[in-house]
């Protein structure tokens, strides 16, 4: 018996090639990350390879966690000492590890994009560069795409013709900044640790000497950067494994360069590739759209996926009146797969193009009760008051951190204005101090009138307080503290909006999120946590607020990538949304079709993350800018061969088919699943039941249900009900658990007598 009997022949041969460069170049649903994570579970087990050996990449957190845990399934306890996690979080590992070998503070702040936003915001105030001129999103952007290609200000600036020297200004100005203030953005991240070690060469190899593996799962989405820093790593020992599809290189874009998998045979001419086409993921009927689908692009290697599975069911293209009708059918098919089919909430993603997509779909979920988490969304560490408190613990982490201490020094309000803060910044600035020390030197600013002086001495003080805390509490008393000593909760317990309660049930989860993170994780430190919120962007899943577990996945299609789900719905099939109106046009003006085919890439990147049922949307008239525009669908649906599509219309029903609907109302619902239920027609019209229909059987008459009773809630946990209403599928309740109360329904929420 083997770990590796879990392989087929083609998976085995790649699980068992350990030494060399190997490339394993396969399909959707190959079994690639399965490979990559038996082949660990084999070098540490049966090659008795000690964990800490082994260095493994993948794309975002989830698929991480998900890896650590298969392989923690397969090797116990000795899965802790290996390194796995997104080129992010092992970057940040690395140059927190060797910080003082690098000369670098090991309690750097890492930046998301409101951050960086609001330093470029300031960076161009400075400079006096107006926002018609350059828009912090644009130099953003160009900074983003220099930093991707290992180009340095310096660098820039001597490339940069005439028109590009404001920009290499910028850039020069914003690094100072981010030096000053201890802080890394996303691509310094990356680009940082290649600099570092290339700088470093005893540094690195130490590095090349631990990792006698390296392994990487969608290589081809790697960057510049990324490429670098895998193969400097593993150059010691030349076990390098990567894995990738040409075929779902989805973020080009962003710098992402195909030829880092397309030239592996170049760049290692020993290197072994291996293929894999047998898909283990999805119906047969799933895997003919997908290969239809991307056969209709040029720039291929080219393969075909097959499956000894099941044929499955057909695929279904539902067209709707628009995007609110289209989020009320995708919630109304949740449902049906809930309770006709027996799928947790949990075994559905639903999944779109582009963020703004979320909300319409968010509303329509809210209402029904059912349990949903949106994917990759920072929403809830955007939040205000979220990052209100983050800025608290940031600057308490790193006192260098001037943005979040810019942040919070009027926080709730002390009474410390803008000319009073000018004043505080510029003598800084001539003391060449950070502001957290000038803070401390108040007395050396006599411009300050003694309101402000006051004012600005206390909140010296609360944070060197606070400070003191950080070392005596554990984390999640910290944070309660922070939050009552720096008045942040007064503030909003004096408010009484319904806002202000929003805000304080979210700095709740906060805490409660703090709480969990402390109980799992073995050195629970601040600067561990902040880490993992840090790194929650941007396409990610993990660490959600709590309670959440199973539950209905919302994401782009981007954040798809890797992950498979028994039931997918992907809406909004329509041109110009999918294809994005950017590469339509890109097609036109430039007659390539570049831009199309990446979006071709991930329409198959979302069709393969489905293994049974798989639903496209689109709608009639989408809300787009504030106004309903008309939509056409997606050039991408005619690429599905029509005899494995069935074509529906979902919303107002059209006069001639009146009988129909008289026709349904006359028949009792039944709980047949959908495979069971009589085939609707091939092609044509199908008209999707109204869910009241539907659930017309009534929840009702179960005694512990009743006003004043206490029930258990599968995520919420114990709470009282204060109010019902509503009967059969729209029957609802108020349910107290703690501080908040939630409106349930009935028929989705599996509550239990409490
Ligand atoms: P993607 O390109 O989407 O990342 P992948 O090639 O990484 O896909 P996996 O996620 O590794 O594919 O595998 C897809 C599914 O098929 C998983 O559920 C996996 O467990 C299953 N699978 C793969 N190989 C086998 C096998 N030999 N026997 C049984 N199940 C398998
Ligand atoms: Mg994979």
């Amino acid at each position: 018996m083997s770990i590796l009997d879990g392989l087929n022949p083609a998976q085995r041969q790649a699980a068992q090639s350990t030494s060399g460069p190997l490339l394993i170049l396969a399909g959707a649903g190959s079994g690639k990350t399965r490979v990559l994570t038996y082949r660990i579970a084999h070098l540490v087990c049966e090659l008795g390879l000690p964990p800490w050996n082994l260095l493994a990449v993948t794309f975002t957190n989830k698929a991480a966690g998900e890896m650590r845990s298969r392989v923690e399934a397969l090797v116990g306890e000795a899965a802790k000492n290996l390194w796995i996690g997104t080129f992010h979080a092992i970057c940040a590992r690395l140059l927190r590890q060797s910080a003082e070998a690098f000369g670098l503070d090991r309690n750097f702040t890492i930046y998301d994009e409101e951050d960086r936003r609001a330093l470029m915001r300031r960076i161009l105030e400075e400079l006096r560069i107006p926002e018609r001129d350059l828009a912090p999103r644009a130099a953003i952007a160009q900074i983003s795409r220099a930093k991707n290609a290992m180009i340095d200000p310096a660098l820039f600036a001597q490339e940069a013709g005439f028109q590009r020297q404001t920009i290499a200004q910028v850039y020069a100005a914003y690094e100072v900044e981010l030096r000053r203030n201890h802080a890394f953005d996303f691509d310094d991240l990356i680009a940082e640790p290649v600099r570092q070690l290339q700088r470093h060469p005893e540094v690195l190899a130490r590095y090349q000497e631990r990792f006698h593996h390296v392994l990487v799962d969608e290589y081809q989405d790697t960057n510049r950067p990324q490429y670098l820093l895998a193969s400097m790593l593993a150059a010691g020992h030349r076990n390098l494994c990567v894995v990738g599809d040409d075929d779902q290189s989805i973020y080009q874009f962003r710098g992402a360069d195909l030829r880092n998998i397309l030239d592996f045979e170049r760049d290692y001419p020993d290197a072994k590739v291996v293929r894999l086409e047998q898909n283990y993921r999805s119906t047969a009927r799933i895997l003919q759209a997908a290969n239809a689908v991307i056969g209709h692009n040029h720039n291929r290697k080219g393969k075909e996926l097959w499956t000894q599975g099941p044929e499955g069911e057909s695929l279904h293209l539902v067209e709707c009146a628009d995007d609110r009708g289209e989020a009320r059918f995708v919630v109304q098919t949740i449902t049906r797969l809930v309770r006709l089919e027996g799928l947790a909430p949990g075994q559905v993603a639903v999944l779109y193009r582009t963020n703004a997509q979320s909300r319409a779909l968010e509303e329509e979920l809210q209402r029904s009760g059912l349990p949903y988490i949106i994917v990759g969304s920072t929403r809830f560490y955007e939040r205000k008051e979220v990052k209100d408190a983050l800025a608290y613990l940031r600057l308490l982490a790193n006192p260098a951190d001037d943005l979040s201490l810019l942040r919070i020094i009027n926080m709730p309000r002390r009474g410390i204005g803008d000319t009073a803060l000018s004043h505080l910044q510029l003598f800084a600035q001539q003391q060449q101090l950070g502001l957290s020390a000038a803070l401390n030197q108040l007395a050396e600013v006599p411009e300050l009138n003694p309101r402000s002086r006051k004012a600005m001495e206390e909140f010296a003080g609360l944070i060197n307080r606070l400070g003191k805390s950080k070392t005596a509490l554990d984390l999640p008393a910290l944070g309660q503290e922070v939050l009552e000593e720096s008045g942040y909760l007064d503030m909003l317990q004096e408010d009484n909006s319904p806002e202000a309660e929003a805000r304080r049930e979210n700095l709740e989860q906060l805490l409660a999120f703090m709480n969990e993170f402390s109980q799992e994780q073995e050195e629970p430190t601040l600067e561990a946590f902040l880490e993992v919120i840090a790194l929650m962007a941007p396409d990610d899943g993990v660490g959600q607020p709590p309670g959440r577990q199973d539950a209905v996945s919302l994401m782009t299609l981007h954040s798809a990538k890797g992950l498979e789900f028994p039931a997918v719905l992907l809406c909004g099939m329509e041109e110009n949304l999918f294809p994005t109106s950017r590469a339509v046009e890109e097609e036109k003006s430039q007659r390539n079709g570049q831009a199309i085919e990446e979006e071709r890439r991930l329409f198959y990147v979302g069709i393969t993350r489905a293994e049974r049922f798989l639903w496209l949307t689109c709608a009639r008239q989408r809300f787009t800018y504030g106004s309903l525009v008309e939509a056409t669908p997606s050039r991408f649906l005619a690429e599905i061969p029509p005899q494995l599509l069935e074509l529906e219309q979902h919303g107002p029903r059209p006069a001639p088919h009146r009988q129909a609907k008289e026709q349904f109302k006359a028949t009792p619902p039944t709980r047949k699943s959908f495979s069971e239920a009589p085939a609707p027609k091939k092609v044509g019209i199908h008209y999707v039941p109204e869910p009241e229909a539907e659930f017309a059987e009534s929840v009702e008459g179960e005694g512990f249900l009743a006003v004043g009773s206490w029930v258990l809630h599968p995520s919420w946990g114990r709470g009282k009900i204060l109010a019902c209403d509503g009967e059969g599928a729209q029957h609802r309740l108020s349910i107290r658990f703690g501080t908040q109360v939630k409106r349930v329904m009935v028929a989705y929420a599996q509550l239990e007598p409490g």
